[in-house]
């Protein structure tokens, strides 16, 4: 199996960009260069704004590049839960901006000319439990409530128990980074100045906005937007206690069957998705899933990509095993991404994030809300995606045990779980060295990486993930190498390291 590689990236072919080696002014900064960084700056480059784009690795390769990349307004189970906790018509609103979303992207393929295998399928829910039958039941109510065009059905093209699917008609799948690199390749013609491996560490909000960066170059501009997934800066607006992060697992096969279509994901735990992806001349079957909470992957003598597997050779007609990565997203307290300015304080401060796994379309509702907003516009979504809104009901009770999860990190693993002579080759323990919890990882060669696990961005406890060699964040999703460097942010800086003989 080609270990710890999307199947996107065995075609990703964009020449880096330097690192910014300078202090620059411009109109408006984008920080994160994912697919909700280049949309944006691809929609107000097009409108003439001047635009300066950073990004802390390199482009549409941290979440972007590690999706499953379905193009659809079926985010699971929601328009039952929309309409009940914010009425028809913001779930009629969140359902016709997901549309839109779906339409700008056919419309950027179309005029770019972009092949990237944009091709419409049906979106599938399914499930064999009772409680969550009437749990799509009731969301097919609200299909028809919402006029959306699908179906219920009692079975699905696999030999996968199932008591009840809903069907959302002319839905689409494509390949992400065919699709970015030709609109990167637009952004350079349209002007805009890209940086690679440039990771902004600070706002300072003067008259003008000043992004600092860690080789302490600064750009001033106008209005500053942050497109790093979680918002690298939150300038007091708590985003840390009003979102979690969740991480997936993805495996890529080939199979000697035909693969029957549609894009598939199952409601009951864990959950289960599929679709395929034609690659050079096969079907590539990805099938996604067990997801948990970063950092708390708490199934002994498990692990996740085994149990995909189990499932796959299960139901599925695997052949041969291709590929398999991992990655995470974050979810909003009532499920509905966090899309306009930071807070009151910081009007100049934009921000895009909490899309649940599905930001293929909520990059795209956020690039076109985004462009708007930052260009004096009035955009019909602002309202229902306005990161200040706050419905108290659902809001109130998750914020409580989000919370209270977050709390229960700051104190957890500060426990030693292992003496460290027994750790084995490529395996971490914890243990205290003059009162600090450090993190020891051995690696094949019985060398030993020493780091003060404690999360340089809020001061959590990390844990080790086994499967991913990492330490991560289990508050606010940050993830660090076994030596401590910064895999994923919040965190900019990295895990500090210890001296240990
Ligand atoms: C396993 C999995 C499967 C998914 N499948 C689907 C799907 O089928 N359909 C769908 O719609 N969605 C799906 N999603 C969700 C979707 O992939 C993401 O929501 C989307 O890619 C997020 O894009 P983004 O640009 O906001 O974030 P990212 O792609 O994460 O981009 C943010 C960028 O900011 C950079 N950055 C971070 N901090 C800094 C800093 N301080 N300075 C500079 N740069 C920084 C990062 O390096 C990164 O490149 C899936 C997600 C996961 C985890």
């Amino acid at each position: 199996m080609t270990m710890h590689k999307t199947i996107w990236q065995d075609t990703y072919n964009l020449t880096p960009f330097s690192a910014l080696n300078k202090s620059l002014s411009t109109e408006i900064t984008i920080v994160g260069g994912g697919m909700t960084g280049i949309l944006t700056a691809y929609l107000l480059s097009e409108r003439g704004v001047k635009v300066i784009l950073i990004e802390r690795d390199r482009l549409a390769l941290s979440t972007t590049g590690h999706t499953t990349a379905k193009v659809t307004a079926q985010h699971g189970l929601i328009y039952h839960e929309l309409i009940e906790h914010m009425g028809l018509e913001n779930a009629q609103h969140y359902y016709q901006s997901q549309l839109d979303a779906i339409t700008l992207i056919q419309k950027l393929i179309e005029e770019n000319e972009i092949h990237c295998n944009f091709e419409e399928q049906q979106a599938i829910l399914y499930t064999n439990d009772d409680k969550n039958k009437k749990k799509l039941l009731q969301e097919a109510e609200a299909y028809q409530k919402l006029k959306i065009s699908g179906q219920l059905k009692d079975n699905i093209p696999f030999p996968i128990p199932v008591k009840q699917a809903l069907v959302m008609n002319k839905q689409a799948q494509f390949h992400p980074l065919a699709f970015l690199e030709v609109i990167i390749k637009k952004l350079m013609r349209n002007g805009v100045e890209i940086y690679e491996n440039t990771t902004a560490v600070d706002i300072d909000v003067q008259e003008q906005t000043i992004v600092r960066t860690a080789r302490e170059y600064n750009i001033i501009s106008e209005k500053v937007i942050v497109a790093t997934q979680f918002p690298f800066y939150e300038g007091q607006a708590f985003y840390s206690t009003r979102m979690y992060p969740s991480r997936s697992y993805c495996l890529g096969f080939t199979s000697e069957d035909n693969y029957p279509g549609g894009m598939y994901l199952d409601i009951d735990q864990p959950k289960h998705s599929l679709r395929y992806v034609k690659h050079n001349e096969e079907n590539i079957w990805l099938l996604g899933g067990e997801s948990h909470k970063t950092g708390q992957y708490n199934k002994e003598n498990h692990d996740p990509y085994s149990d995909l597997e189990k499932y796959a050779y299960k139901y599925l007609p695997v052949k041969e095993w291709k590929y398999q990565w991992s990655a995470q997203d974050f979810t909003t307290l009532d499920k509905v991404p966090y899309i306009g300015i930071l807070n009151k304080k910081h009007p100049n401060i934009f921000v895009a994030t909490g899309y649940r796994k599905w930001g293929m379309t909520n990059s795209a509702v956020a690039a076109q809300t985004l462009t708007d907003l930052v260009t004096n516009k009035d955009n019909p979504y602002q309202e229902l995606y306005k990161p200040q809104r706050f419905h108290a009901d659902p809001d109130l009770k998750k914020f409580v045990s989000n919370n209270t999860n977050v709390a229960k990190e700051f104190i957890k693993g500060k426990v030693m779980k292992k003496p460290t002579e027994q750790i084995e080759r490529k395996q971490a323990t914890k243990t205290k060295i003059d009162g600090q919890t450090v993190g020891l990882y051995k690696d094949n060669n019985n060398q030993i990486y020493a780091v003060d696990t404690t999360c340089t961005h809020l001061g959590c406890e990390c844990n080790w993930n086994q499967v991913e060699l990492s330490w991560d964040c289990p508050c606010h999703g940050s993830r660090f190498s076994f030596d401590g460097k910064v895999i994923e942010g919040p965190a900019t800086k990295d895990l500090k390291q210890v001296d240990y003989k």
